[in-house]
C-alpha cells in the first residue's frame, strides 16, 4: 500500500465500533463472504451483499494491488430446500444447482461483480468438513450421537461473542429443535444421517450431509486458512450462523479469531414492505435486468440506486430510485462522451476508506458533474469521472435513458403509468414542479401523453 494512501476504515461486528484495517499479510488480504444457497432465482435482497462486497473487494484491490486480495464467496449447493425443489421438479441436486448456479453468475455479472478469486461448491469439501468435524471431537468440543454430530455449545467458554445475546434469545433465535441425542438446548448440528432419498455422503458417522454452519468453515479454511481477516454477509446471518462459524473454526484450530473483521449489510426492503418468498412479494435480479416496471434496467443502474445508501443502512426499493440513478447516470454519460478514463479520484478513495461510505462518494460525484456543467471542455475532469464510476464498478456506456425509454415503448405498463400518474399528483400537490414536468417528460418520452383534467384527475393515451 503507497504511503499516501487513505488509512482505510471498517466497522466491526464483532467490537461495535469503526477500526482501522489491519490485514495479517498486506501481500495476501483475505475476505470470506457467505454466497447463495442456489435453489432458485436470487432476489434483489440477496444482490445487495454481492454489490457490498464487490465495492469493497475493489476497493481492497486499489489499495493493496489487484493481485494481493482474495477474495471467496461460496455457493451453497447441497440444503433442504435445495433437496425439496429437486424433488418437486423431478431432478437431482445437481441438475438444480447448475441451472440455478449459472443464471446467477449471469445476474452478478450483469450487476458488474468482478469474480471472486474462488467460488467454492459446499459439496466439493465434504472431506474438509469431515476433517473439521473431528478436530472438533477430538478437542473436546463435538460429539456423535444416533448418526449425528453435534457441536457442543457449553464447552466454548465465550460462545455468543459475535452476537452478544443473553442466552435465552439465542435459543429462542436459533429455533433449537428439541431431540433426545442432543445434550444441551442450544447444540446445532454438525453432520445429520441422511435417508435413502436423500444426498449424502459415507463418513465416520454414517451416510448423511453437513449441517449449513459447516461449509462456510470448511471453504473459508481450505481457501484462506485458519484465520484470515475480512468476513462478510447480510446482518440476518450474525446469529446463529455467523456465531456458529466463529465457534466451529476456533475450536477446532484453538485460535482467538476466525476473521478480524466481521462485516454484515443491513436489510432491503421492497416498496415498504418486508421481502418475502413465501407471500410472493419480491422481485429477482432477473426480473429487475430484463423488465420491471415497464422498463429493463441495465445492471449500473441498478447497482447506483443500490450504493445510494450506506451499506450497513436498510434501504427500501422503489422504482423511482432506479429512475433518478438512471437519469443520473445517463447524464454523466452525456457529460463525459468522448473523455478518456484517467485516474479515480482521491476523494473518492477516502469516502471509500470510511467504512464504505458510498454515499458520500454519491455527493462527491455529483458535486464533479455540477462543475462540468460549467466547464464543457473539461475533458480532465470528464475523464475523472469516469474512471470513479469504473472504479465503484459502474459503466457509464450502459446507460442511455432515451434509448431505455423507447424501448419500453413496446410494453407499456399501465399499472407502472398509473403509478407514475400518482407520483405527479403527489409532486403537484407538494408544488414539486419540476419533479412533476420531470415525470410527464419521462412518460413523453416512452409514448404516453398526459392531459390534465378539471376534476384535477389525469388521464393518459399513446402518441407514437
Ligand atoms: P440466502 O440465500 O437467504 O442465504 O441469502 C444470501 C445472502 O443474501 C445473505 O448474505 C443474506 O444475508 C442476504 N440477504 C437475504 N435477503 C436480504 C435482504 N432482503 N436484504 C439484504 N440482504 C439480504
Ligand atoms: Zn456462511
Amino acid at each position: 500500500m503507497s504511503s499516501d494512501a487513505p488509512v482505510l476504515k471498517l466497522y466491526n461486528t464483532l467490537t461495535r465500533a469503526k477500526e482501522e484495517f489491519r490485514p495479517l499479510d498486506p501481500a495476501n488480504v483475505r475476505m470470506y463472504v457467505c454466497g447463495p444457497t442456489v435453489y432458485d432465482y436470487a432476489h434483489i435482497g440477496n444482490a445487495r451483499p454481492i454489490i457490498v462486497f464487490d465495492v469493497l473487494f475493489r476497493l481492497l484491490r486499489h489499495l493493496y494491488g489487484a493481485d494481493h486480495v482474495t477474495y471467496v464467496r461460496n455457493i451453497t449447493d447441497v440444503d433442504d430446500k435445495i433437496n425439496a425443489r429437486a424433488a418437486e421438479r423431478g431432478i437431482t441436486i445437481r441438475e438444480l444447482t447448475e441451472g440455478t448456479n449459472k443464471i446467477f453468475q449471469e445476474d452478478v455479472k450483469a450487476l458488474g461483480c468482478l469474480e471472486p478469486t474462488v467460488q467454492p461448491r459446499a459439496t466439493e469439501h465434504i472431506a474438509e468438513m469431515i476433517a473439521l468435524i473431528e478436530k472438533m471431537i477430538a478437542a473436546g468440543h463435538a460429539y456423535a450421537a444416533d448418526g449425528h454430530v453435534l457441536f457442543d455449545v457449553p464447552s466454548m467458554a465465550d460462545y455468543g461473542r459475535l452476537s452478544r445475546r443473553p442466552l435465552d434469545e439465542m435459543i429462542a433465535g436459533a429455533r433449537v429443535d428439541v431431540a433426545p441425542y442432543k445434550r444441551g438446548d442450544m447444540d446445532f448440528v454438525l453432520w445429520k444421517p441422511s435417508k435413502e432419498s436423500e444426498p449424502g455422503w459415507e463418513s465416520p458417522w454414517g451416510r448423511g450431509r453437513p449441517g449449513w454452519h459447516l461449509e462456510c468453515s470448511a471453504m473459508s479454511w481450505k481457501h484462506l486458512g485458519e484465520v484470515f481477516d475480512i468476513h462478510g454477509g447480510g446482518i440476518d446471518l450474525v446469529f446463529p450462523h455467523h456465531e456458529n462459524e466463529i465457534a466451529q473454526t476456533r475450536c477446532a484450530f484453538g485460535h482467538e479469531a476466525m476473521a478480524n473483521y466481521w462485516m454484515h449489510n443491513g436489510f432491503l426492503q421492497l416498496e415498504g414492505e418486508k421481502m418475502s418468498k413465501s407471500l410472493g412479494n419480491f422481485v429477482t435480479i432477473n426480473k429487475l435486468l430484463t423488465g420491471w416496471k415497464g422498463i429493463a434496467w441495465p445492471g449500473s443502474v441498478i447497482r447506483f440506486a443500490m450504493i445510494q445508501s450506506h451499506y450497513r443502512q436498510p434501504i427500501d426499493w422503489t422504482s423511482g430510485r432506479l429512475e433518478e440513478a438512471a437519469a443520473r447516470l445517463s447524464s454523466f454519460r452525456q457529460r463525459t462522451a468522448g473523455a478518456p478514463d484517467s485516474k479515480p479520484s482521491l476523494w473518492l478513495i477516502e469516502a471509500l476508506a470510511d467504512d464504505l461510505n458510498t454515499p458520500e462518494a454519491v455527493v462527491e460525484l455529483n458535486r464533479l458533474f455540477e462543475q462540468l456543467k460549467h466547464r464543457p471542455g473539461d475533458f480532465e475532469s470528464a475523464g475523472e469521472l469516469r474512471a470513479n464510476c469504473r472504479l465503484l464498478g459502474i459503466d457509464l456506456d450502459e446507460v442511455n435513458l432515451n434509448e431505455m425509454l423507447r424501448a419500453s415503448r413496446t410494453d407499456l405498463d399501465e399499472a407502472f403509468i398509473e403509478e407514475r400518474i400518482q407520483a405527479r399528483l403527489a409532486a403537484r400537490a407538494a408544488k414539486s414542479w419540476a419533479e412533476s414536468d420531470r415525470i410527464r417528460d419521462e412518460l413523453a418520452a416512452m409514448g404516453v401523453a398526459l392531459k390534465d383534467n378539471k376534476d384535477g384527475t389525469t388521464t393518459w393515451e399513446v402518441k407514437r
